[in-house]
Formats: C-alpha cells, structure tokens, sequence
C-alpha cells in the first residue's frame, strides 16, 4: 500500500461554513498560499454554487495556486457541478468533488429519494463530472450511518462510472475510532475496484473523536484524510489537521506511512488563521495552542530545563513554535525563576534567589502570573550584589542546582 496520505485541507470550505469563521476573497487567497507553503496536497477552497462570493473565491485560489490540486464540492445536480467546473477550470490541478448522502435518515427526510434514485443520480454526476475533469472525488455524506450492503453498492458504481477518490464521511462525529478503522477495513474487502481509488476520510467532532478516528482509518488503509486548520469546521468542527500530521510524525513506528506537510509551518498556519478569522484558539489546543509547550508546574520545569524530552514529545520548532514558554507563576520552581532571571541578565547567588523567591512566591500568589518587569523589580530590591550581562562577579557562589519547589 502507498505509504504517502494525501492531506486534503477543508478549511476554505468546511472550515468557512462554521458560524463565525466567514473568510472574504481576499483572506481566502491569502489563505490558500499559506497551505501551499504547508504543503497541503489538496485545497478545497469552496462550494461555488452555494455564493456568488464562494464561487468567486474558489475561481481566485483556483488561480493562484501552483502546486496543490484545488477542489470545488457540489451536489450531483448538474448545474451544480458546472458551476464548479467554471471556477476551478483554470486551477493547474482541478478536483471535481461531488457528493450524495447515502444513509437511510438523510435518504428518506432530507433527500426524499430511494436507495436506488441515489445510486442513479451519483453515478450520473460522476460520468458527468468526469467528462470534464480528470480527478473526481465522490462523497457518501453520512457514510456513517449507512446501510453498509448499500455503501459496498454505491461506492463500486462511482468507481465504475469514473471517481478516483472515495471519501467516507462521519458527516454527524458519531463513530468511534475502532468502528470506523472497521468500516474502512470492510470497505477495502468488499467493494470492487476499490484497488483502482484511493479511500479518504472526513470526521467530524461532535464526540471528541475526529482525530482518532482519522488516524485509525489511516492505520485500516485510507491514504487521504480530510481536515482543517485549528480543527474549525460545522459544529463541534473537524479533525484537526496539525493534530494528525503530529501524531504520524511523533510516533513513525505506529505507521508505515506520512504525509508530505512541512511541519514547522503549521503554527504559522494556525496563527494566521485566527489573525483572519479573529477567533483565538483555545490555550490548551493541542499543538498550535499557547499552552501547548508552555510549563508552570515547578517539577515540570526543572526537568524541562535539565532536558526538554522529560516533558516535550516534540520540539516547539518541529511545528514552528520559537521555543518553549516558562510561565512564571505559582507553581513555579526556584529553578524556573533562576533561569529567568539570567535570561534577564540577572546573576544571583543561593541566598538572594531564596529571597526572591520568596517575594515571587507572594505576587504569583495574588496574581496569576508574574512578567518579566516585575521580577527584575523584586530582584533588584532583594540583591546583594548584581551581575548584569557578567559585568561583574558574585560574590556569593552561583546557584548550580535549584531545589524543586
Ligand atoms: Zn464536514
């Protein structure tokens, strides 16, 4: 099996469409040649039919961009898929991404449709969409909750009728991560051709389980997986791309697989995401988040110190993070403010740090963290002597090693 995943990016389009995440053609673009330099393999950049402005955009960063193939979604209806042939006809690398929900539920409330009807209907979008671009993708919107025999049944006829990628949607996040490494499994053994296209996966996070259940479908075989930045998405969001790219590249042996993003441009990414959207993401994100290699607990940041891998799985620069974040508060150790205050150019002896210490100790308390002008004010006011920058020795012999507070 291919040992490379296709990482398909659906901020532009799944990502846009939660509440408070709209993007305009501008931010989009800039957007887009962001993933580029993450090295996305695939940009979903939009649904042109939904807006004028979303059609627009996709046509924009269909455009503009070089190396990553551009996808459009649409319904199987065929002006749907025109309108998305017009925007991303002029992408160096068009994807045609057309989908039908296929689960009894969405059937029968939403579409109003028999089984039958959306068999007909998928395989005639395919055939269409095929005849004008080469790379076609098919969606079974809530895969999930389908009738498997229906599924084996649907996907084997797209593939017949010309879609290369099948992707396999947990449109509601209600599987769970050995569920859905299952599905792909059964997948792979029960629809014909299904050696002739590449498996993909779209998890949503209503339970918590996007990411896991993304990685176990890699681990069954899927080699593409569908994600967004910061995880934002419909509702509870979708699999967090950083989180999967991460987790492949912290645990190579777990894998006979990866992908090809460019990992130290992944805070970056983040980042400019929520400089664009103006929605922060949460301190305690995993990877992108501010505390995600930040260390207060004292014994954490002594061994931090002493060497980053007692508490790092990863290096802050491996995802493009400027070194890992001491904050300085009341489960600070004296270790911790001693090596704060020599990055201040502070130089203290054994008796002095205990002072300062003490006097930290009291505002960390009151406050919940203490800055870097703060604790040069309390060490200048407990010092016997002062080494600026080395200019002169202490007296009192330096602290080598901090007790653990
Ligand atoms: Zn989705």
């Amino acid at each position: 099996m291919d040992d490379h995943v296709i990482v398909f990016d659906t901020t532009l389009r799944d990502g846009e469409q939660a509440p408070g995440f709209n993007m305009n053609l501008e931010e989009k673009v800039r957007m887009a040649a962001q993933l580029e330099r993450l090295q996305v393999d695939v940009i979903e950049a939009g649904f042109p039919i939904a807006s004028e402005g979303d059609f627009m955009a996709v046509r924009e960063v269909a455009r503009q961009t070089r190396t990553s193939i551009v996808a459009g979604l649409c319904r199987t209806r065929r002006n749907d898929i025109d309108r998305a042939w017009e925007a991303l006809q002029h992408a160096q690398k068009p994807r045609i991404h057309t989908f039908i929900a296929t689960s009894d539920i969405h059937l029968k409330y939403k579409l109003r449709k028999s089984k039958a009807e959306a068999l007909k209907e998928a395989v005639r979008a395919v055939k269409y969409a095929k005849s004008l671009c080469d790379d076609v993708e098919f969606s079974a919107e809530d895969a999930t909750r389908s009738d498997l025999e229906f599924l084996y049944e649907i996907l084997a006829a797209v593939i017949d009728a010309g879609a290369n990628v099948l992707n396999i949607p947990d449109t509601v996040g209600y599987a769970l991560p050995w569920e859905f490494g299952e599905l792909i499994e059964k997948l792979h053994e029960n629809v014909p051709g299904i050696e002739n296209a590449i498996l993909s996966v779209h998890c949503h996070d209503d339970l918590g389980h996007s990411v896991s259940n993304s990685i176990s479908a890699i681990a069954k075989g899927a080699r593409q997986v569908e994600c967004t930045i910061n995880g934002i998405g419909e509702r509870a969001g979708n699999a967090a791309l950083e989180e999967i790219v991460m987790t492949m590249r912290t645990r190579p042996n777990a894998f006979n697989c990866d992908t090809k993003i460019k990992a130290e441009e992944l805070f970056p990414t983040s980042q400019l995401l929520s400089k664009i959207t103006g929605v922060a993401v949460q301190p305690n994100k995993s990877i992108v988040g501010d505390n995600a290699f930040a260390h207060e607990a004292g014994i954490h940041q002594d061994g931090v110190l002493k060497n980053a891998l007692t508490y790092e799985i990863m290096t802050p620069e491996s995802v493009g993070v400027h070194g890992n974040k001491m904050v300085l508060g009341k489960h600070s150790g004296r270790n911790a403010l001693n090596d704060r205050l020599n990055q201040l150019g502070l130089h203290v002896g054994k008796n002095d740090l205990q002072k300062i210490y003490e006097e930290f100790t009291k505002l960390a308390d009151a406050q919940k963290n203490v800055t870097n002008a703060e604790i040069v004010s309390i060490a200048k006011n407990n010092m016997t002597c002062q080494r600026a920058n080395g200019a002169a020795k202490a007296t009192e012999p330096e602290l080598s090693e901090a007790g653990i507070s």
